[in-house]
């Protein structure tokens, strides 16, 4: 039964943000609570869009569906904002090795699409490119709060009564949450640095087991690290290590070291996010959105509030329901 109450969005990361935009142009009352308690893994992302994966430079998931909506979506909402934090940027992503190279050649009108383009030591990425996740998530907090709507507050179940619904947009912190820790994730860990170098080019992503990301202040970004066997919120040598060894891999052998970002990505065992209500509960999840929270988060935030809304059903490989049988409701 509907209530008149809003609804509750847990989390301000990347994807309590984005679910958040898609609330208000749907105009569902709702309100928005980001923990003062918990880290954030979002600040630590290197925000890279990109629509190829794997050494056989195959499309990721849903790549035509969910580029085209993310370019509308984010250049619309620098506008909303007034900000800047949208970085449309050319990929390079050199051939691996020569027998790689050839491997890759002799298959290229299998592997060929429409994000490639084939040079002699690698192919360049179409509509790829960056988001200032961090800029993003400042500008709309405040916007958020110019509305009315945003509190720096941790929620706690007893808050759930004053709710239409709760939306757990925790990232990792979820698996800490008794009523979702059910679910099957697969958290990694990550890490990046940031740092000066007058080495690498200032005009694409270079993308070689890792990336280098120029930013516009003139420095860049290198990243990143996978671990799945700790999860504290701090860098650690060896991640460091791997890191610098990445650079020199890349090419870059005079820089200086700025600062380091960790985060918990919150990935799932099957490789695809948790979204959408229970039956019989109000309790919802926009969730495990793993290392693809940029491109993920836009599409399948509208497909959510399309879902709240009874417009249109939820992919089923992205549904909560595929995990029903976890909730005893
Ligand atoms: C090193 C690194 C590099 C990455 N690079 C990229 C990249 O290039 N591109 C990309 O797309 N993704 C990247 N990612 C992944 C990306 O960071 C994640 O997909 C994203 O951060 C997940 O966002 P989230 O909103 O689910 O979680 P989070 O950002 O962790 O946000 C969760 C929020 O919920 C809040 N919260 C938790 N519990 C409560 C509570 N009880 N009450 C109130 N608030 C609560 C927390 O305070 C937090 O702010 C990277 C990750 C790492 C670690």
């Amino acid at each position: 039964m509907k209530t008149n109450k809003p609804y509750l969005l847990v989390g301000q990361g990347i994807a309590g943000t984005v679910l958040a935009h898609h609330f208000l142009q749907a105009n569902i009352p709702f309100k928005i609570w980001d923990s003062p308690n918990h880290f954030n893994s979002s600040y630590a992302a290197g925000g890279i869009f990109n629509p190829v994966t794997g050494r056989k430079l195959e499309k990721t998931w849903l790549a035509d569906e969910l580029f085209d909506y993310l370019f509308s979506f984010y250049q619309q909402l620098e506008k909303t904002l007034s900000a800047s934090f949208f970085y449309p940027m050319p990929l390079y992503r050199p051939f691996a090795n020569a027998e790689m190279k050839q491997w890759l050649m002799d298959r290229k009108p299998q592997i060929n699409h429409d994000f490639l383009t084939w040079e002699e030591d690698g192919v360049w990425v179409k509509q790829a490119g960056w988001v200032d996740v961090a800029s993003l998530l400042r500008h709309s907090k405040n916007y958020f709060k110019s509305l009315g709507i945003f509190s720096e507050r941790t929620f706690q179940e007893e808050d759930a009564s004053n709710f239409e619904a709760i939306i757990y947009c925790e990232g990792f912190h979820a698996t800490q949450n008794p009523f979702w820790n059910k679910l099957p994730f697969l958290p990694a860990k990550g890490e990046l640095i940031r740092f000066h170098s007058n080495e690498p080019s200032r005009d694409s992503i270079l993308n070689k087991n890792g990336f280098i990301l120029p930013l516009p202040d003139g420095a860049y970004k290198v990243g990143a690290t996978y671990r799945w066997d700790e999860f504290t919120p701090f860098p650690t040598a060896s991640s460091q290590d791997e890191l610098m060894s990445k650079l020199t891999s890349m090419g870059v052998s005079k820089y200086e070291l700025l600062e380091t970002y960790v985060g918990i990505r919150p990935a799932t065992q099957d490789r695809r996010p948790f979204v959408g209500m229970l039956v019989g509960n109000n309790k919802g999840i926009f969730n495990g959105f793993g290392s693809k929270g940029v491109s993920l988060s836009p599409y399948f935030a509208q497909s959510f509030v399309q879902a709240i809304k009874g417009d249109k059903e939820l992919d089923p490989e992205v549904s909560i329901h595929r995990y029903s049988h976890l909730f005893s409701v």
